[in-house]
């Protein structure tokens, strides 16, 4: 049972009835995305705060009324969602904020938070009766619907760029995907991709197209308030490549706002990687999106044509928030500070939201009394190869005690150890 009343085209506002198929806007054509419009006031009856305080379901399962699917087989997913929040108090002083959290999307089962669309996306495959999903991805879209999809007995056709790192391609094979390599960027891997599923007919989880994935995606928002007890924070600060994420972001807080559970919605802080910054660009601009090259290490966001862009824009505005843009130099220290400041390791996307907020916080954009939820989307054991050039390697000493010693004190002379 679902409380989705009708689809709505981003673009031309038409609305069509609510048959759970529909893909894209008939009139506008493949840039036609629809939204998923929900029927507040018959959800209100049963989605409340109390529902919530006595629901014992720990996962984004415990969001199925609020989600756009019937959720049959939900309990036999992989467990998704229902991941921490922590309070970083030696990383908020570091940065000058108060009160500051993270939320650890890396602990999610395939270790990113496109577990949460992606389980989604199986369960709609399966009620549709399809035996085979496909995606293209800069990667963790990709390892997600694999792991999600060989847990329910899926067959999964993946199209990644050659780029993609070797911790998230050695997920998808062990998943026993269909992985497909594609000789060029994450763009060309989208437009084949794209013919693949039309030919083929497999269940189309590309993020922009299929609304269903955005529903999935707002459960980190749902979550994260009810953590916070319901008390929204200032602002919630998401790394962005194709704009779904920070699209369900906005969806979730809307939501919660509809349902009369929070009184307002948290200003979002956009970030990209200067090397690849289409949405940034745009706003400071005043222009449409222009393409742009893929040139960072932040390769989970390395997307020169953003496919979400009107719900990623209408995020940002009808938030009041704002997007930014930070180095991959600054990522990579970010990987660093997160990593010994509180114990989380994220790679390189999954930082750069923290690495933003630093920017954003010393431009004044956030205020020091202001309260921040930052989202660490995805897990520093994918990418080790960017995680090397973040920390180092190790000293390799003799076994022997009066090296270890000399070792010590040297770098307790330069103030290193205490
Ligand atoms: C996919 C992803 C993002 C951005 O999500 P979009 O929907 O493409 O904007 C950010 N961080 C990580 C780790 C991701 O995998
Ligand atoms: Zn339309």
């Amino acid at each position: 049972m679902t409380y989705a009343s009708h689809y709505e085209c981003t673009l031309c506002g038409r609305t069509f009835p609510f048959d759970g198929v529909m893909t894209t806007c008939p009139s506008c054509g493949e840039t036609g995305i629809l939204d998923i419009v929900y029927d507040y006031e018959a959800m209100k009856k049963t989605v409340t705060k109390a529902s919530f305080r006595e629901n014992h379901d720990f996962s984004i399962w415990r969001y199925l009324p609020v989600l756009s699917i019937a959720g049959t087989r939900h309990e036999e997913t992989l467990h998704t969602g229902w991941t921490p929040l922590y309070e970083t108090k030696r990383l908020a002083e570091a940065l000058g904020l108060k009160r500051l959290f993270v939320k650890d999307e890396g602990l999610n089962p395939t270790a990113s938070l496109k577990d949460r669309p992606s389980a989604v996306a199986v369960l709609d495959a399966i009620a549709r009766g399809y035996d085979t999903v496909a995606c293209s991805s800069t990667g963790n879209a990709a390892s997600s619907l694999a792991g999600q999809a060989a847990r329910m007995g899926l067959h999964a056709v993946i199209f990644v760029p050659k780029r993609a790192p070797v911790g998230k391609l050695n997920q998808l094979l062990a998943y026993g995907a269909t992985v497909i390599a594609v000789d060029g960027d994450y763009k060309a891997a989208f437009a084949l991709s794209k013919r693949a599923i039309a030919h083929y007919g497999w269940y189309d989880r590309n993020a922009a197209i299929n609304p269903h994935l955005v529903e999935g995606k707002k459960t980190v928002s749902l979550e994260l308030a009810e953590q916070l007890g319901w008390d929204v924070p200032d602002w919630v600060v998401v790394s962005v490549g194709d704009g779904c994420t920070v699209a369900g972001v906005y969806k979730g807080f809307y939501d919660l706002f509809r349902l009369g559970i929070t009184p307002s919605i948290p200003r979002i802080l956009g970030v990209q990687s200067s090397g690849c910054a289409p949405f940034v660009t745009a706003s400071e601009s005043g222009y449409p999106l222009v393409e742009c090259e893929e040139n960072t290490i932040a390769d989970s966001i390395a997307v020169g044509i953003p496919r979400n862009p009107v719900k990623a824009q209408r995020a940002i505005a009808q938030s009041n928030g704002a997007w930014i843009a930070v180095s991959d130099e600054a990522i990579l220290a970010m990987m660093k500070t997160l990593g010994s400041a509180e114990g989380i390791f994220g790679e390189p996307a999954g930082v750069a939201g923290l690495a933003g907020l630093k920017v954003a916080v010393a431009a004044k954009m956030i205020q020091p009394h202001e309260r921040v939820v930052v989202l660490m989307t995805g897990n520093g054991l994918k990418d080790p190869a960017n995680a090397g050039k973040a920390v180092g390697s190790p000293a390799l000493l003799k076994p022997d005690l009066q090296e270890l010693i000399d070792y010590m004190k040297r770098k307790h002379d330069k103030g290193c150890v205490r």
